[in-house]
């Protein structure tokens, strides 16, 4: 077998199985039961079975088999190096709207990564086009149940959509979705929306026909196109302005109103950019049906604000004052000054620092894509008395003290001496840090945080 297709161990639990198998990090899984496994899925239904039989690889490369006995929903307690032990699956695309291809020069590989790999939509939430997908893959996630999966529609035009991914077999979405439905699995959606393109019409038609595969399609959400000044994609692509916001918001509100009296939810919801491009308010919770886009960014903003209202003041006095930066991406500071106005503490002053992102260009606004430089580069630029600076945990990547251009927040903290750094997700947190300041401190170890992924979107990192 081919290193590949082994999955590493790259942590154990304590008090796992694992631990009493004496399994250590660096292991491998050859097989179970004389099973080769492609990836986690693999392995947890290998794992069903009370007797098992597992070939290790050590790290020097003997090979072990382990006999033993377990409960049958005893799992082993590892985290692997990579979910996919045969390797993830690349796209087969070159859209024009691919956010991989307008990351900069020199940034980390692993935002690089084409992935379009249903088992890690399956897994992890991200979204696949389907369009390298045979009957093999149906086949197994009829067998494996594995469903709700995340396909990006981006159009229901054929030609279109074909042209829009550059992949002739993007044509066959329809059928795709066909496919998935006879294989018993639900699904939600997205169409990443470009101003002139898949919008006006093409996103009538799209919407008609994904609402029409209610209730094997599960929710539609349609998110603005980004684009960084490091794009040299031929084809020309606009960004959406206030006006072209405002459009596809009384747009797509028909619809919304059409299917919640129909069946008394939204289905389909926006990006939030376009509620922070156009000014208006982001809808109010019950709009998000219970958020199952969440991951994808969408109602980040309302989740942010419900947050800050469920939490509770901290008790902090502050006797001295207190002088607080809140650092932030450019479309969500009025949101955040809003919230902040409203808190009323003595001494506490809090000053908005909306960041522009010179590193990927002013058109990206999100607080999650801000490095540490340009952050630094604002910071500095700012004159005043600075007791904390809080920095969006969204900005370092997952489980890491680290920016997006290497930059740790331990650097940070060493060219700001006088003042104390700390991360900061979500909107309780917010409120924690500004009302209680004194005893604010952001423990990061075991998080899960949102990291940005391949094709416009935010997911979530979870462990086997
Ligand atoms: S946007 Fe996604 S599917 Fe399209 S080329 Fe980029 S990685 Fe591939």
């Amino acid at each position: 077998m081919s290193k590949q297709h082994a999955g590493v161990i790259l942590r154990i639990y304590p008090g796992s199985l694992a631990e009493e198998l004496e399994l250590v990090p660096g292991d491998k899984i050859v097989s179970i039961n004389g099973q080769e496994l492609r990836d986690i899925i693999d392995l947890s239904f290998a794992m069903a079975d009370e007797e098992i039989d597992l070939l290790i690889e050590h790290a020097d490369g003997e090979q072990e088999m382990i006999s033993f006995d377990k409960e049958f929903d005893e799992e082993l307690g590892v985290e692997f190096e990579s979910a996919v032990f045969d390797g993830i699956r690349n796209c087969a695309n070159h859209c024009y709207f691919c956010f991989v291809d307008m990351i900069a020069p020199n940034m980390r590989g692993s935002l690089s990564i084409k992935d379009d790999d249903y088992r890690l939509s399956f897994l992890y939430g991200n979204f696949v086009t389907m369009t390298n997908m045979g009957p093999a893959d149906f086949k197994r996630i009829e067998q494996f149940h594995l469903s709700p999966l995340y396909v990006s529609v981006q159009c229901m035009n054929p030609e279109l959509r074909a042209q829009m991914l550059r992949c002739k077999g993007a044509a066959r979405i329809a059928e795709q979705l066909d496919n998935l439905e006879r294989a018993g699995a639900e699904y939600h959606t997205q169409v990443v929306l470009c101003s002139g393109l898949n919008d006006g019409e093409e996103l009538e038609r799209t919407i008609r026909e994904i609402v029409a595969r209610r209730p094997h399609a599960q929710s539609l959400a349609i998110v603005p196109v980004g684009i960084t000044k490091y794009r040299t994609d031929p084809f020309p692509l606009e960004q959406f302005d206030a006006q072209g916001a405002a459009r596809v918001i009384d747009q797509v509100e028909k619809w919304q109103r059409k299917i919640q009296q129909e069946e008394g939810r939204t289905f389909i919801y926006l990006g939030d950019e376009f509620y922070l491009l156009a000014g208006r308010d982001v809808p109010p919770s019950d709009f998000y049906d219970g958020f199952p886009q969440l991951d994808n960014g969408i109602g980040l903003t309302r989740n942010f604000i419900n947050d800050w209202e469920a939490a509770p003041d901290q008790p902090d006095v502050y006797d001295e004052p207190v002088y607080l930066d809140v650092v932030t991406g450019t479309s969500v500071a009025p949101m955040l000054q809003k919230l902040a106005a409203s808190l009323d503490k003595e001494n506490l002053h809090v000053r908005i620092v909306p960041v522009e992102n010179d590193h990927f260009g002013h058109t990206v606004n999100v607080s999650g894509l801000l490095t540490a430089k340009d952050i630094m580069r604002k910071l500095d630029s700012l004159s005043g008395k600075r007791t904390g600076i809080l920095i969006p945990e969204s900005a370092l990547r997952s489980g890491e003290d680290v920016f997006l251009d290497d930059v740790t927040l331990q650097q940070m903290q060493a060219h700001y001496p006088a003042a104390r750094v700390e991360p900061v997700q979500g909107g309780k947190d917010f409120r924690a840090a500004l009302s209680g300041w004194t005893s604010y401190h952001k423990d990061r170890s075991g998080e899960t945080a949102y990291t940005w992924q391949s094709n416009a979107g935010y997911t979530k990192n979870i462990q086997y």
